[in-house]
């Protein structure tokens, strides 16, 4: 495909796009069946480099071609936050957000990432097809489908016709037709790209060791939308890692790996630092966090969830309060400095007790901690589409508030700091994560007038997303079928 060209754009800033290695991966794709392939993402100012100095629009990082200029615009979303961006980004690049508006057969805006395969509705009416899983299954049969229609001068709507018969491709202007999301086969996980440029994670080489999780977390859309469970052999994650001083694991559930301690024994062997960001409390053991420790690691976060054994069991998260004492101990032990606990408010069932519970479960974590520092991070549950819990409401906002409350207490212990997440943003994600393309006139004009997205999120232009779902009613995202029976949705939820 050496006359066609495709620029893949990130809708947040360079750093956060280059710790994407799903996003890194992609343009590897690109890089090798392109004539012409580049990277650009939303620039910090007007004085970014992806930002052309006379024209002020958006351009390629390597080529400073305007990526209005390229044949397809490829957007990579993983958090629905980052939706307003899109149409920011395609007027950035001068090229109409509306697909509508966009008779030109070129460029081909095309949008993937998880929140693709989660809920594409909102930003639908921006994006001429949507990639509903996994890239590595649809990028050769997509791209060959543009490359002859550019090659043949086919029309727009002859294209998306023909794309919309890709499995896996969405195409908003052919309606609610069923896509049934798909995913690679172990065998077919892209390779990690061989320079992968300074992230937030400094210069760690990020490497995949497996995608999807067995656990089945009622709450977790990961959990659901990157099944089945596929591990990479410890082969090829050792070979990955082979000539790279820092290296992180990154994965669905990391620590799930069967031979994850045989690979971080390797690692320690070779006197290499490794970066893993979680674990499961089920997962720490004496030797693995002395692992850990001896690998350089300095922080590492479990998520107890909840405070209460109840509601950890009505959320699906199968861990014990046993498990997250012993956890933090050997974590302590081993001399971890930072211990990160992750907890959520707000979830289905949950009263002012069960948030007393994460006080006073930090509390007694604070007997075990030894010399580590606990730094507890909450933020409120925000029910995701293809979940047990997408029925479920966000709680009111004066709820959360007061919940937050009951939390700052933890900030008088010793060695411990809370960080609360934003009730707003919460809010906004709420919205947008179980929105209808009716969403897409506040997401445009936040775009155009670059004012807060929430300040157009009215009441009667949306689903009031503290409302519970009626469960005999069809959800807009029941188009994808995302491998996971409603049914059994259902029955999780009213256990
Ligand atoms: S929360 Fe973690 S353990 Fe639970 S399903 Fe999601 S990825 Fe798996």
């Amino acid at each position: 495909m050496s006359g066609l060209s495709g620029v893949l754009v990130y809708p947040n800033v360079k750093e956060v796009a280059f710790a994407s290695l799903g996003f890194l991966k992609v343009f590897e794709m690109f890089r090798r069946k392109l004539g012409l392939a580049d990277i650009s993402y939303l620039p910090q100012d007007r004085t970014d480099e992806v930002v052309s100095k006379k024209k002020g629009l958006l351009l390629g990082a390597s080529s400073r071609t305007e990526v209005s200029s390229f044949d397809v615009v490829a957007l990579s979303v993983a958090y629905e936050n980052d939706f307003v961006h899109i149409p920011e980004l395609l007027g950035m690049a001068g090229i109409p957000p509306l697909a509508s508006e966009r008779t030109d057969v070129f460029p081909l805006v095309v949008c993937g990432g998880f929140t693709m395969s989660s809920n594409p509705l909102p930003v639908a009416d921006f994006i001429d097809a949507g990639v509903i899983g996994e890239a590595e299954v649809v990028i050769d049969r997509l791209l060959g489908v543009v490359d002859n229609a550019r090659v043949y001068a086919r029309s727009k709507a002859e294209l998306l016709e023909e794309i919309g018969g890709i499995e896996g491709v969405y195409v908003p202007t052919l309606g609610g037709k069923k896509v049934r999301r798909v995913w690679a086969e172990t065998e077919s996980i892209a390779a990690e790209p061989l320079k992968q440029e300074a992230s937030h994670f400094g210069d760690m080489f990020l490497v995949e060791v497996g995608r999807g999780c067995g656990r089945g977390c009622r709450f977790c859309a990961a959990g659901n939308l990157y099944r089945p469970v596929r591990m990479r052999s410890g082969e090829i994650v050792m070979d990955r890692c082979a000539d790279h001083r820092k290296v992180g694991l990154v994965g669905t559930a990391v620590g799930d790996h069967p031979d994850i301690v045989p690979i971080v024994e390797w690692l320690e062997g070779e006197g290499r630092r490794v970066g893993i960001s979680s674990l499961r409390a089920d997962q720490v053991s004496p030797h693995v966090a002395g692992l850990l420790a001896a690998c350089g690691v300095r922080t590492i976060a479990i998520a107890p969830e909840t405070g209460s054994e109840r509601l950890r069991r009505r959320i699906g998260k199968g861990i014990t309060r046993k498990q997250i004492f012993d956890a933090v101990s050997y974590l302590s032990a081993a001399g971890i400095r930072t211990i990160k606990l992750y907890f959520m408010i707000g979830l289905p069932g949950e009263t002012d007790k069960d948030v007393e519970a994460i006080v006073s479960l930090v509390s007694e974590l604070g007997g075990v901690r030894g010399k580590s520092k606990l730094s507890v991070a909450v933020g409120p549950f925000v029910p995701k589409p293809h979940t047990a819990f997408q029925w479920a409401a966000f709680a009111e906002r004066k709820t959360l508030r007061e919940r937050y409350k009951i939390l700052r207490e933890i900030r008088r212990f010793t060695g411990c700091s809370l960080k609360l997440a934003s009730i707003d943003e919460a809010w906004t994600e709420a919205i947008l994560a179980r929105g209808d393309r009716s969403l897409s006139t506040a997401l445009l004009e936040a775009a155009v007038t670059h004012r807060p997205l929430k300040t157009f999120l009215k009441q009667g232009r949306m689903r009031d997303p503290h409302e519970e779902l009626d469960t005999r009613k069809p959800l807009p995202w029941d188009f994808i079928d995302s491998g996971v029976s409603k049914k059994r949705l259902l029955d999780e939820y009213a256990s």
